[in-house]
């Protein structure tokens, strides 16, 4: 079989990987990533390159985006499974956060959160934490394993402009590229991002299928400052206010290690001219100025704006694939950043769907209950990738969407509601469960594994 897989981010690197390891005879297949983007330097403080100059290409890509994420335990636990060296060294270059502290702009703090899943994995599996990460070196780290586990030619640089299925039934796909080049594949991995051409070749264009800006955007960067007592509590600390929220945690042990990150309400996709350092440092200087945490003032007094994103997510969808095309990560569910999941459930989806096409090869290899063929096999792992997926992100979404209005602009007695509300759920566990269910719980006891061997069981069972 011929695979494709358009991206090479986390979930397209990811999806690789997971292929060339559970693919029955993986030699037996042509297994290859297109990158549009050529990645930034390894300093996630250098300056991002000439063609992210528009709003419209940084959303194409989370690699121009740059900037932190936290990488959260269910999503290092898929690494672990993955390959071991793989999760020590994205551990290693990251900082482990084993606390969240949350704040208000007042100066409170209204609650600490462990992150670490021991409370709900077997006591003697080691407990998995936070890393928090620049973008870029978890996307390096990653990088690095995928050559060195497939070569160099497993990444190629070109741009995919569109996919087209061949007219007569059983044809191949036909993915053509900027360059003019074509190629007739079997199956399509779409790991494209939040504006996927693959999803576009099974949607349409569709204004109900298009990413939808949430009104929010974000600007942030890295610092070289002492920075002793957030390495000493272990934490990444967010603190909500009346007109934005402000992040900040270590990034790893290498300078510039003091990621941060501030979220802020526009009705609109910010214009171009919103792009100027100094427009940009100006208006992060103003909104959080009567702001109480000195660290954080420590952290604008002395910052460099290195990233700006609006943030888009992905409606939800009615599939993630058909015959022979599937999506996986932002370009099918790219949520709100507050879930604090998006590489987490990329990392999951290509387990599964990786799991799945092996599962299903293997019963078309004995032409298992009238799965006959490679694209039998296929389809059939389409469909059960979203049957399993789409239940666990909708329920990620949702309870995103819940947090979200958390960031939005306020008045001083919502502010103090929300001050309460988040106290609340902190300090007393039982209402943060009522309210957005046992997230500990749910989001770290769900295994790829599990969830194949069930579907794949109940398939058995019907037939
Ligand atoms: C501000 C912000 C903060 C976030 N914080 C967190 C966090 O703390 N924790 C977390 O888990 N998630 C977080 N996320 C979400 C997370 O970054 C994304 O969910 C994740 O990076 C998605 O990975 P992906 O590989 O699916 O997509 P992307 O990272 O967008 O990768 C898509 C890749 O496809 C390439 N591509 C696009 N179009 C084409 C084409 N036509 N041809 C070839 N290649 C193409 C792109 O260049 C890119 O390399 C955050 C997101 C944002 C915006």
């Amino acid at each position: 079989m011929k695979i494709v897989i358009v991206g090479a981010g986390i979930s397209g690197i990811s999806t690789y990987l997971h292929l060339l390891k559970h693919l029955p005879n993986p030699s037996a297949h042509t297994l290859v990533i297109y990158e549009s983007h050529k990645p930034r330097s390894s300093s996630p403080s250098a300056q991002p390159p000439a063609d992210s100059a528009t709003f419209d290409s940084l959303s194409q890509s989370t690699q121009l985006v740059g900037g932190g994420l936290g990488i959260s335990p269910n999503g290092m636990r898929i690494l672990l499974t993955l390959d071991k060296a793989l999760h020590d060294a994205v551990a290693a270059q990251g900082f482990c956060v084993e606390n969240f502290i949350f704040k208000g702009a007042n100066g409170w703090t209204l609650g600490t959160q462990k992150t670490g899943d021991g409370k709900v994995k077997a006591i003697d599996d080691k407990e998995e934490f936070c890393i928090a990460s620049s973008r870029h070196g978890l996307w390096e780290t990653m990088f690095k394993h995928a050559i060195e586990v497939g070569g160099s030619g497993a990444i190629k640089y070109r741009r995919v402009v569109s996919i087209v299925r061949e007219a007569n039934e059983g044809a191949g796909i036909v993915v053509k590229f900027e360059d003019g080049g074509e190629e007739m594949v079997d199956l399509v991995i779409g790991a494209d991002g939040v504006k996927s051409v693959c999803r576009t070749a099974l949607f349409g264009t569709e204004e109900k299928y298009a990413p939808k800006y949430i009104g929010q955007s974000g600007v942030g960067g890295f610092l070289s400052l002492p920075m002793s007592s957030i390495v000493a509590s272990k934490a990444m600390t967010f603190t909500f206010g009346p007109n934005g929220f402000f992040g900040y945690s270590s990034s790893g042990p290498t300078p510039p290690n003091l990621m941060w990150w501030s979220t802020f309400e526009t009705s609109s996709v910010p214009s171009i001219k919103d792009m100027d350092a100094a427009v940009i440092k100006k208006a992060l200087v103003e909104r959080h100025k009567n702001w109480k945490d000195p660290i954080l003032h420590d952290i604008i007094k002395n910052a460099d704006v290195e990233s700006v994103y609006p943030t888009w997510t992905v409606p939800e969808l009615p599939h993630w694939g058909e015959r022979g095309i599937v999506l996986v990560g932002d370009s099918c569910h790219a949520m709100d950043p507050t879930t604090g999941q998006g590489a987490s459930q990329g990392l999951e989806d290509s387990k599964t769907l990786a799991l799945l096409i092996a599962e299903c090869l293997k019963r078309a290899e004995t032409e298992h209950r009238g799965i006959e063929t490679e694209k039998d096999a296929v389809d059939l792992a389409i469909k059960l990738y979203h049957e399993i997926r789409s239940p666990r992100v909708a329920e990620i979404v949702e309870r995103g969407k819940k947090l979200a209005g958390k960031k939005a602009n306020v008045g001083p007695v919502m502010e103090y509601v929300t001050y309460f509300f988040l106290w609340l759920m902190m300090a007393v566990p039982s209402i943060g469960k009522f309210l957005l269910g046992d997230v500990l719980r749910s989001l770290n006891t769900w295994s790829a594994e599990e969830e194949v061997h069930k579907v794949l069981q109940k398939l058995e069972d019907s037939s």
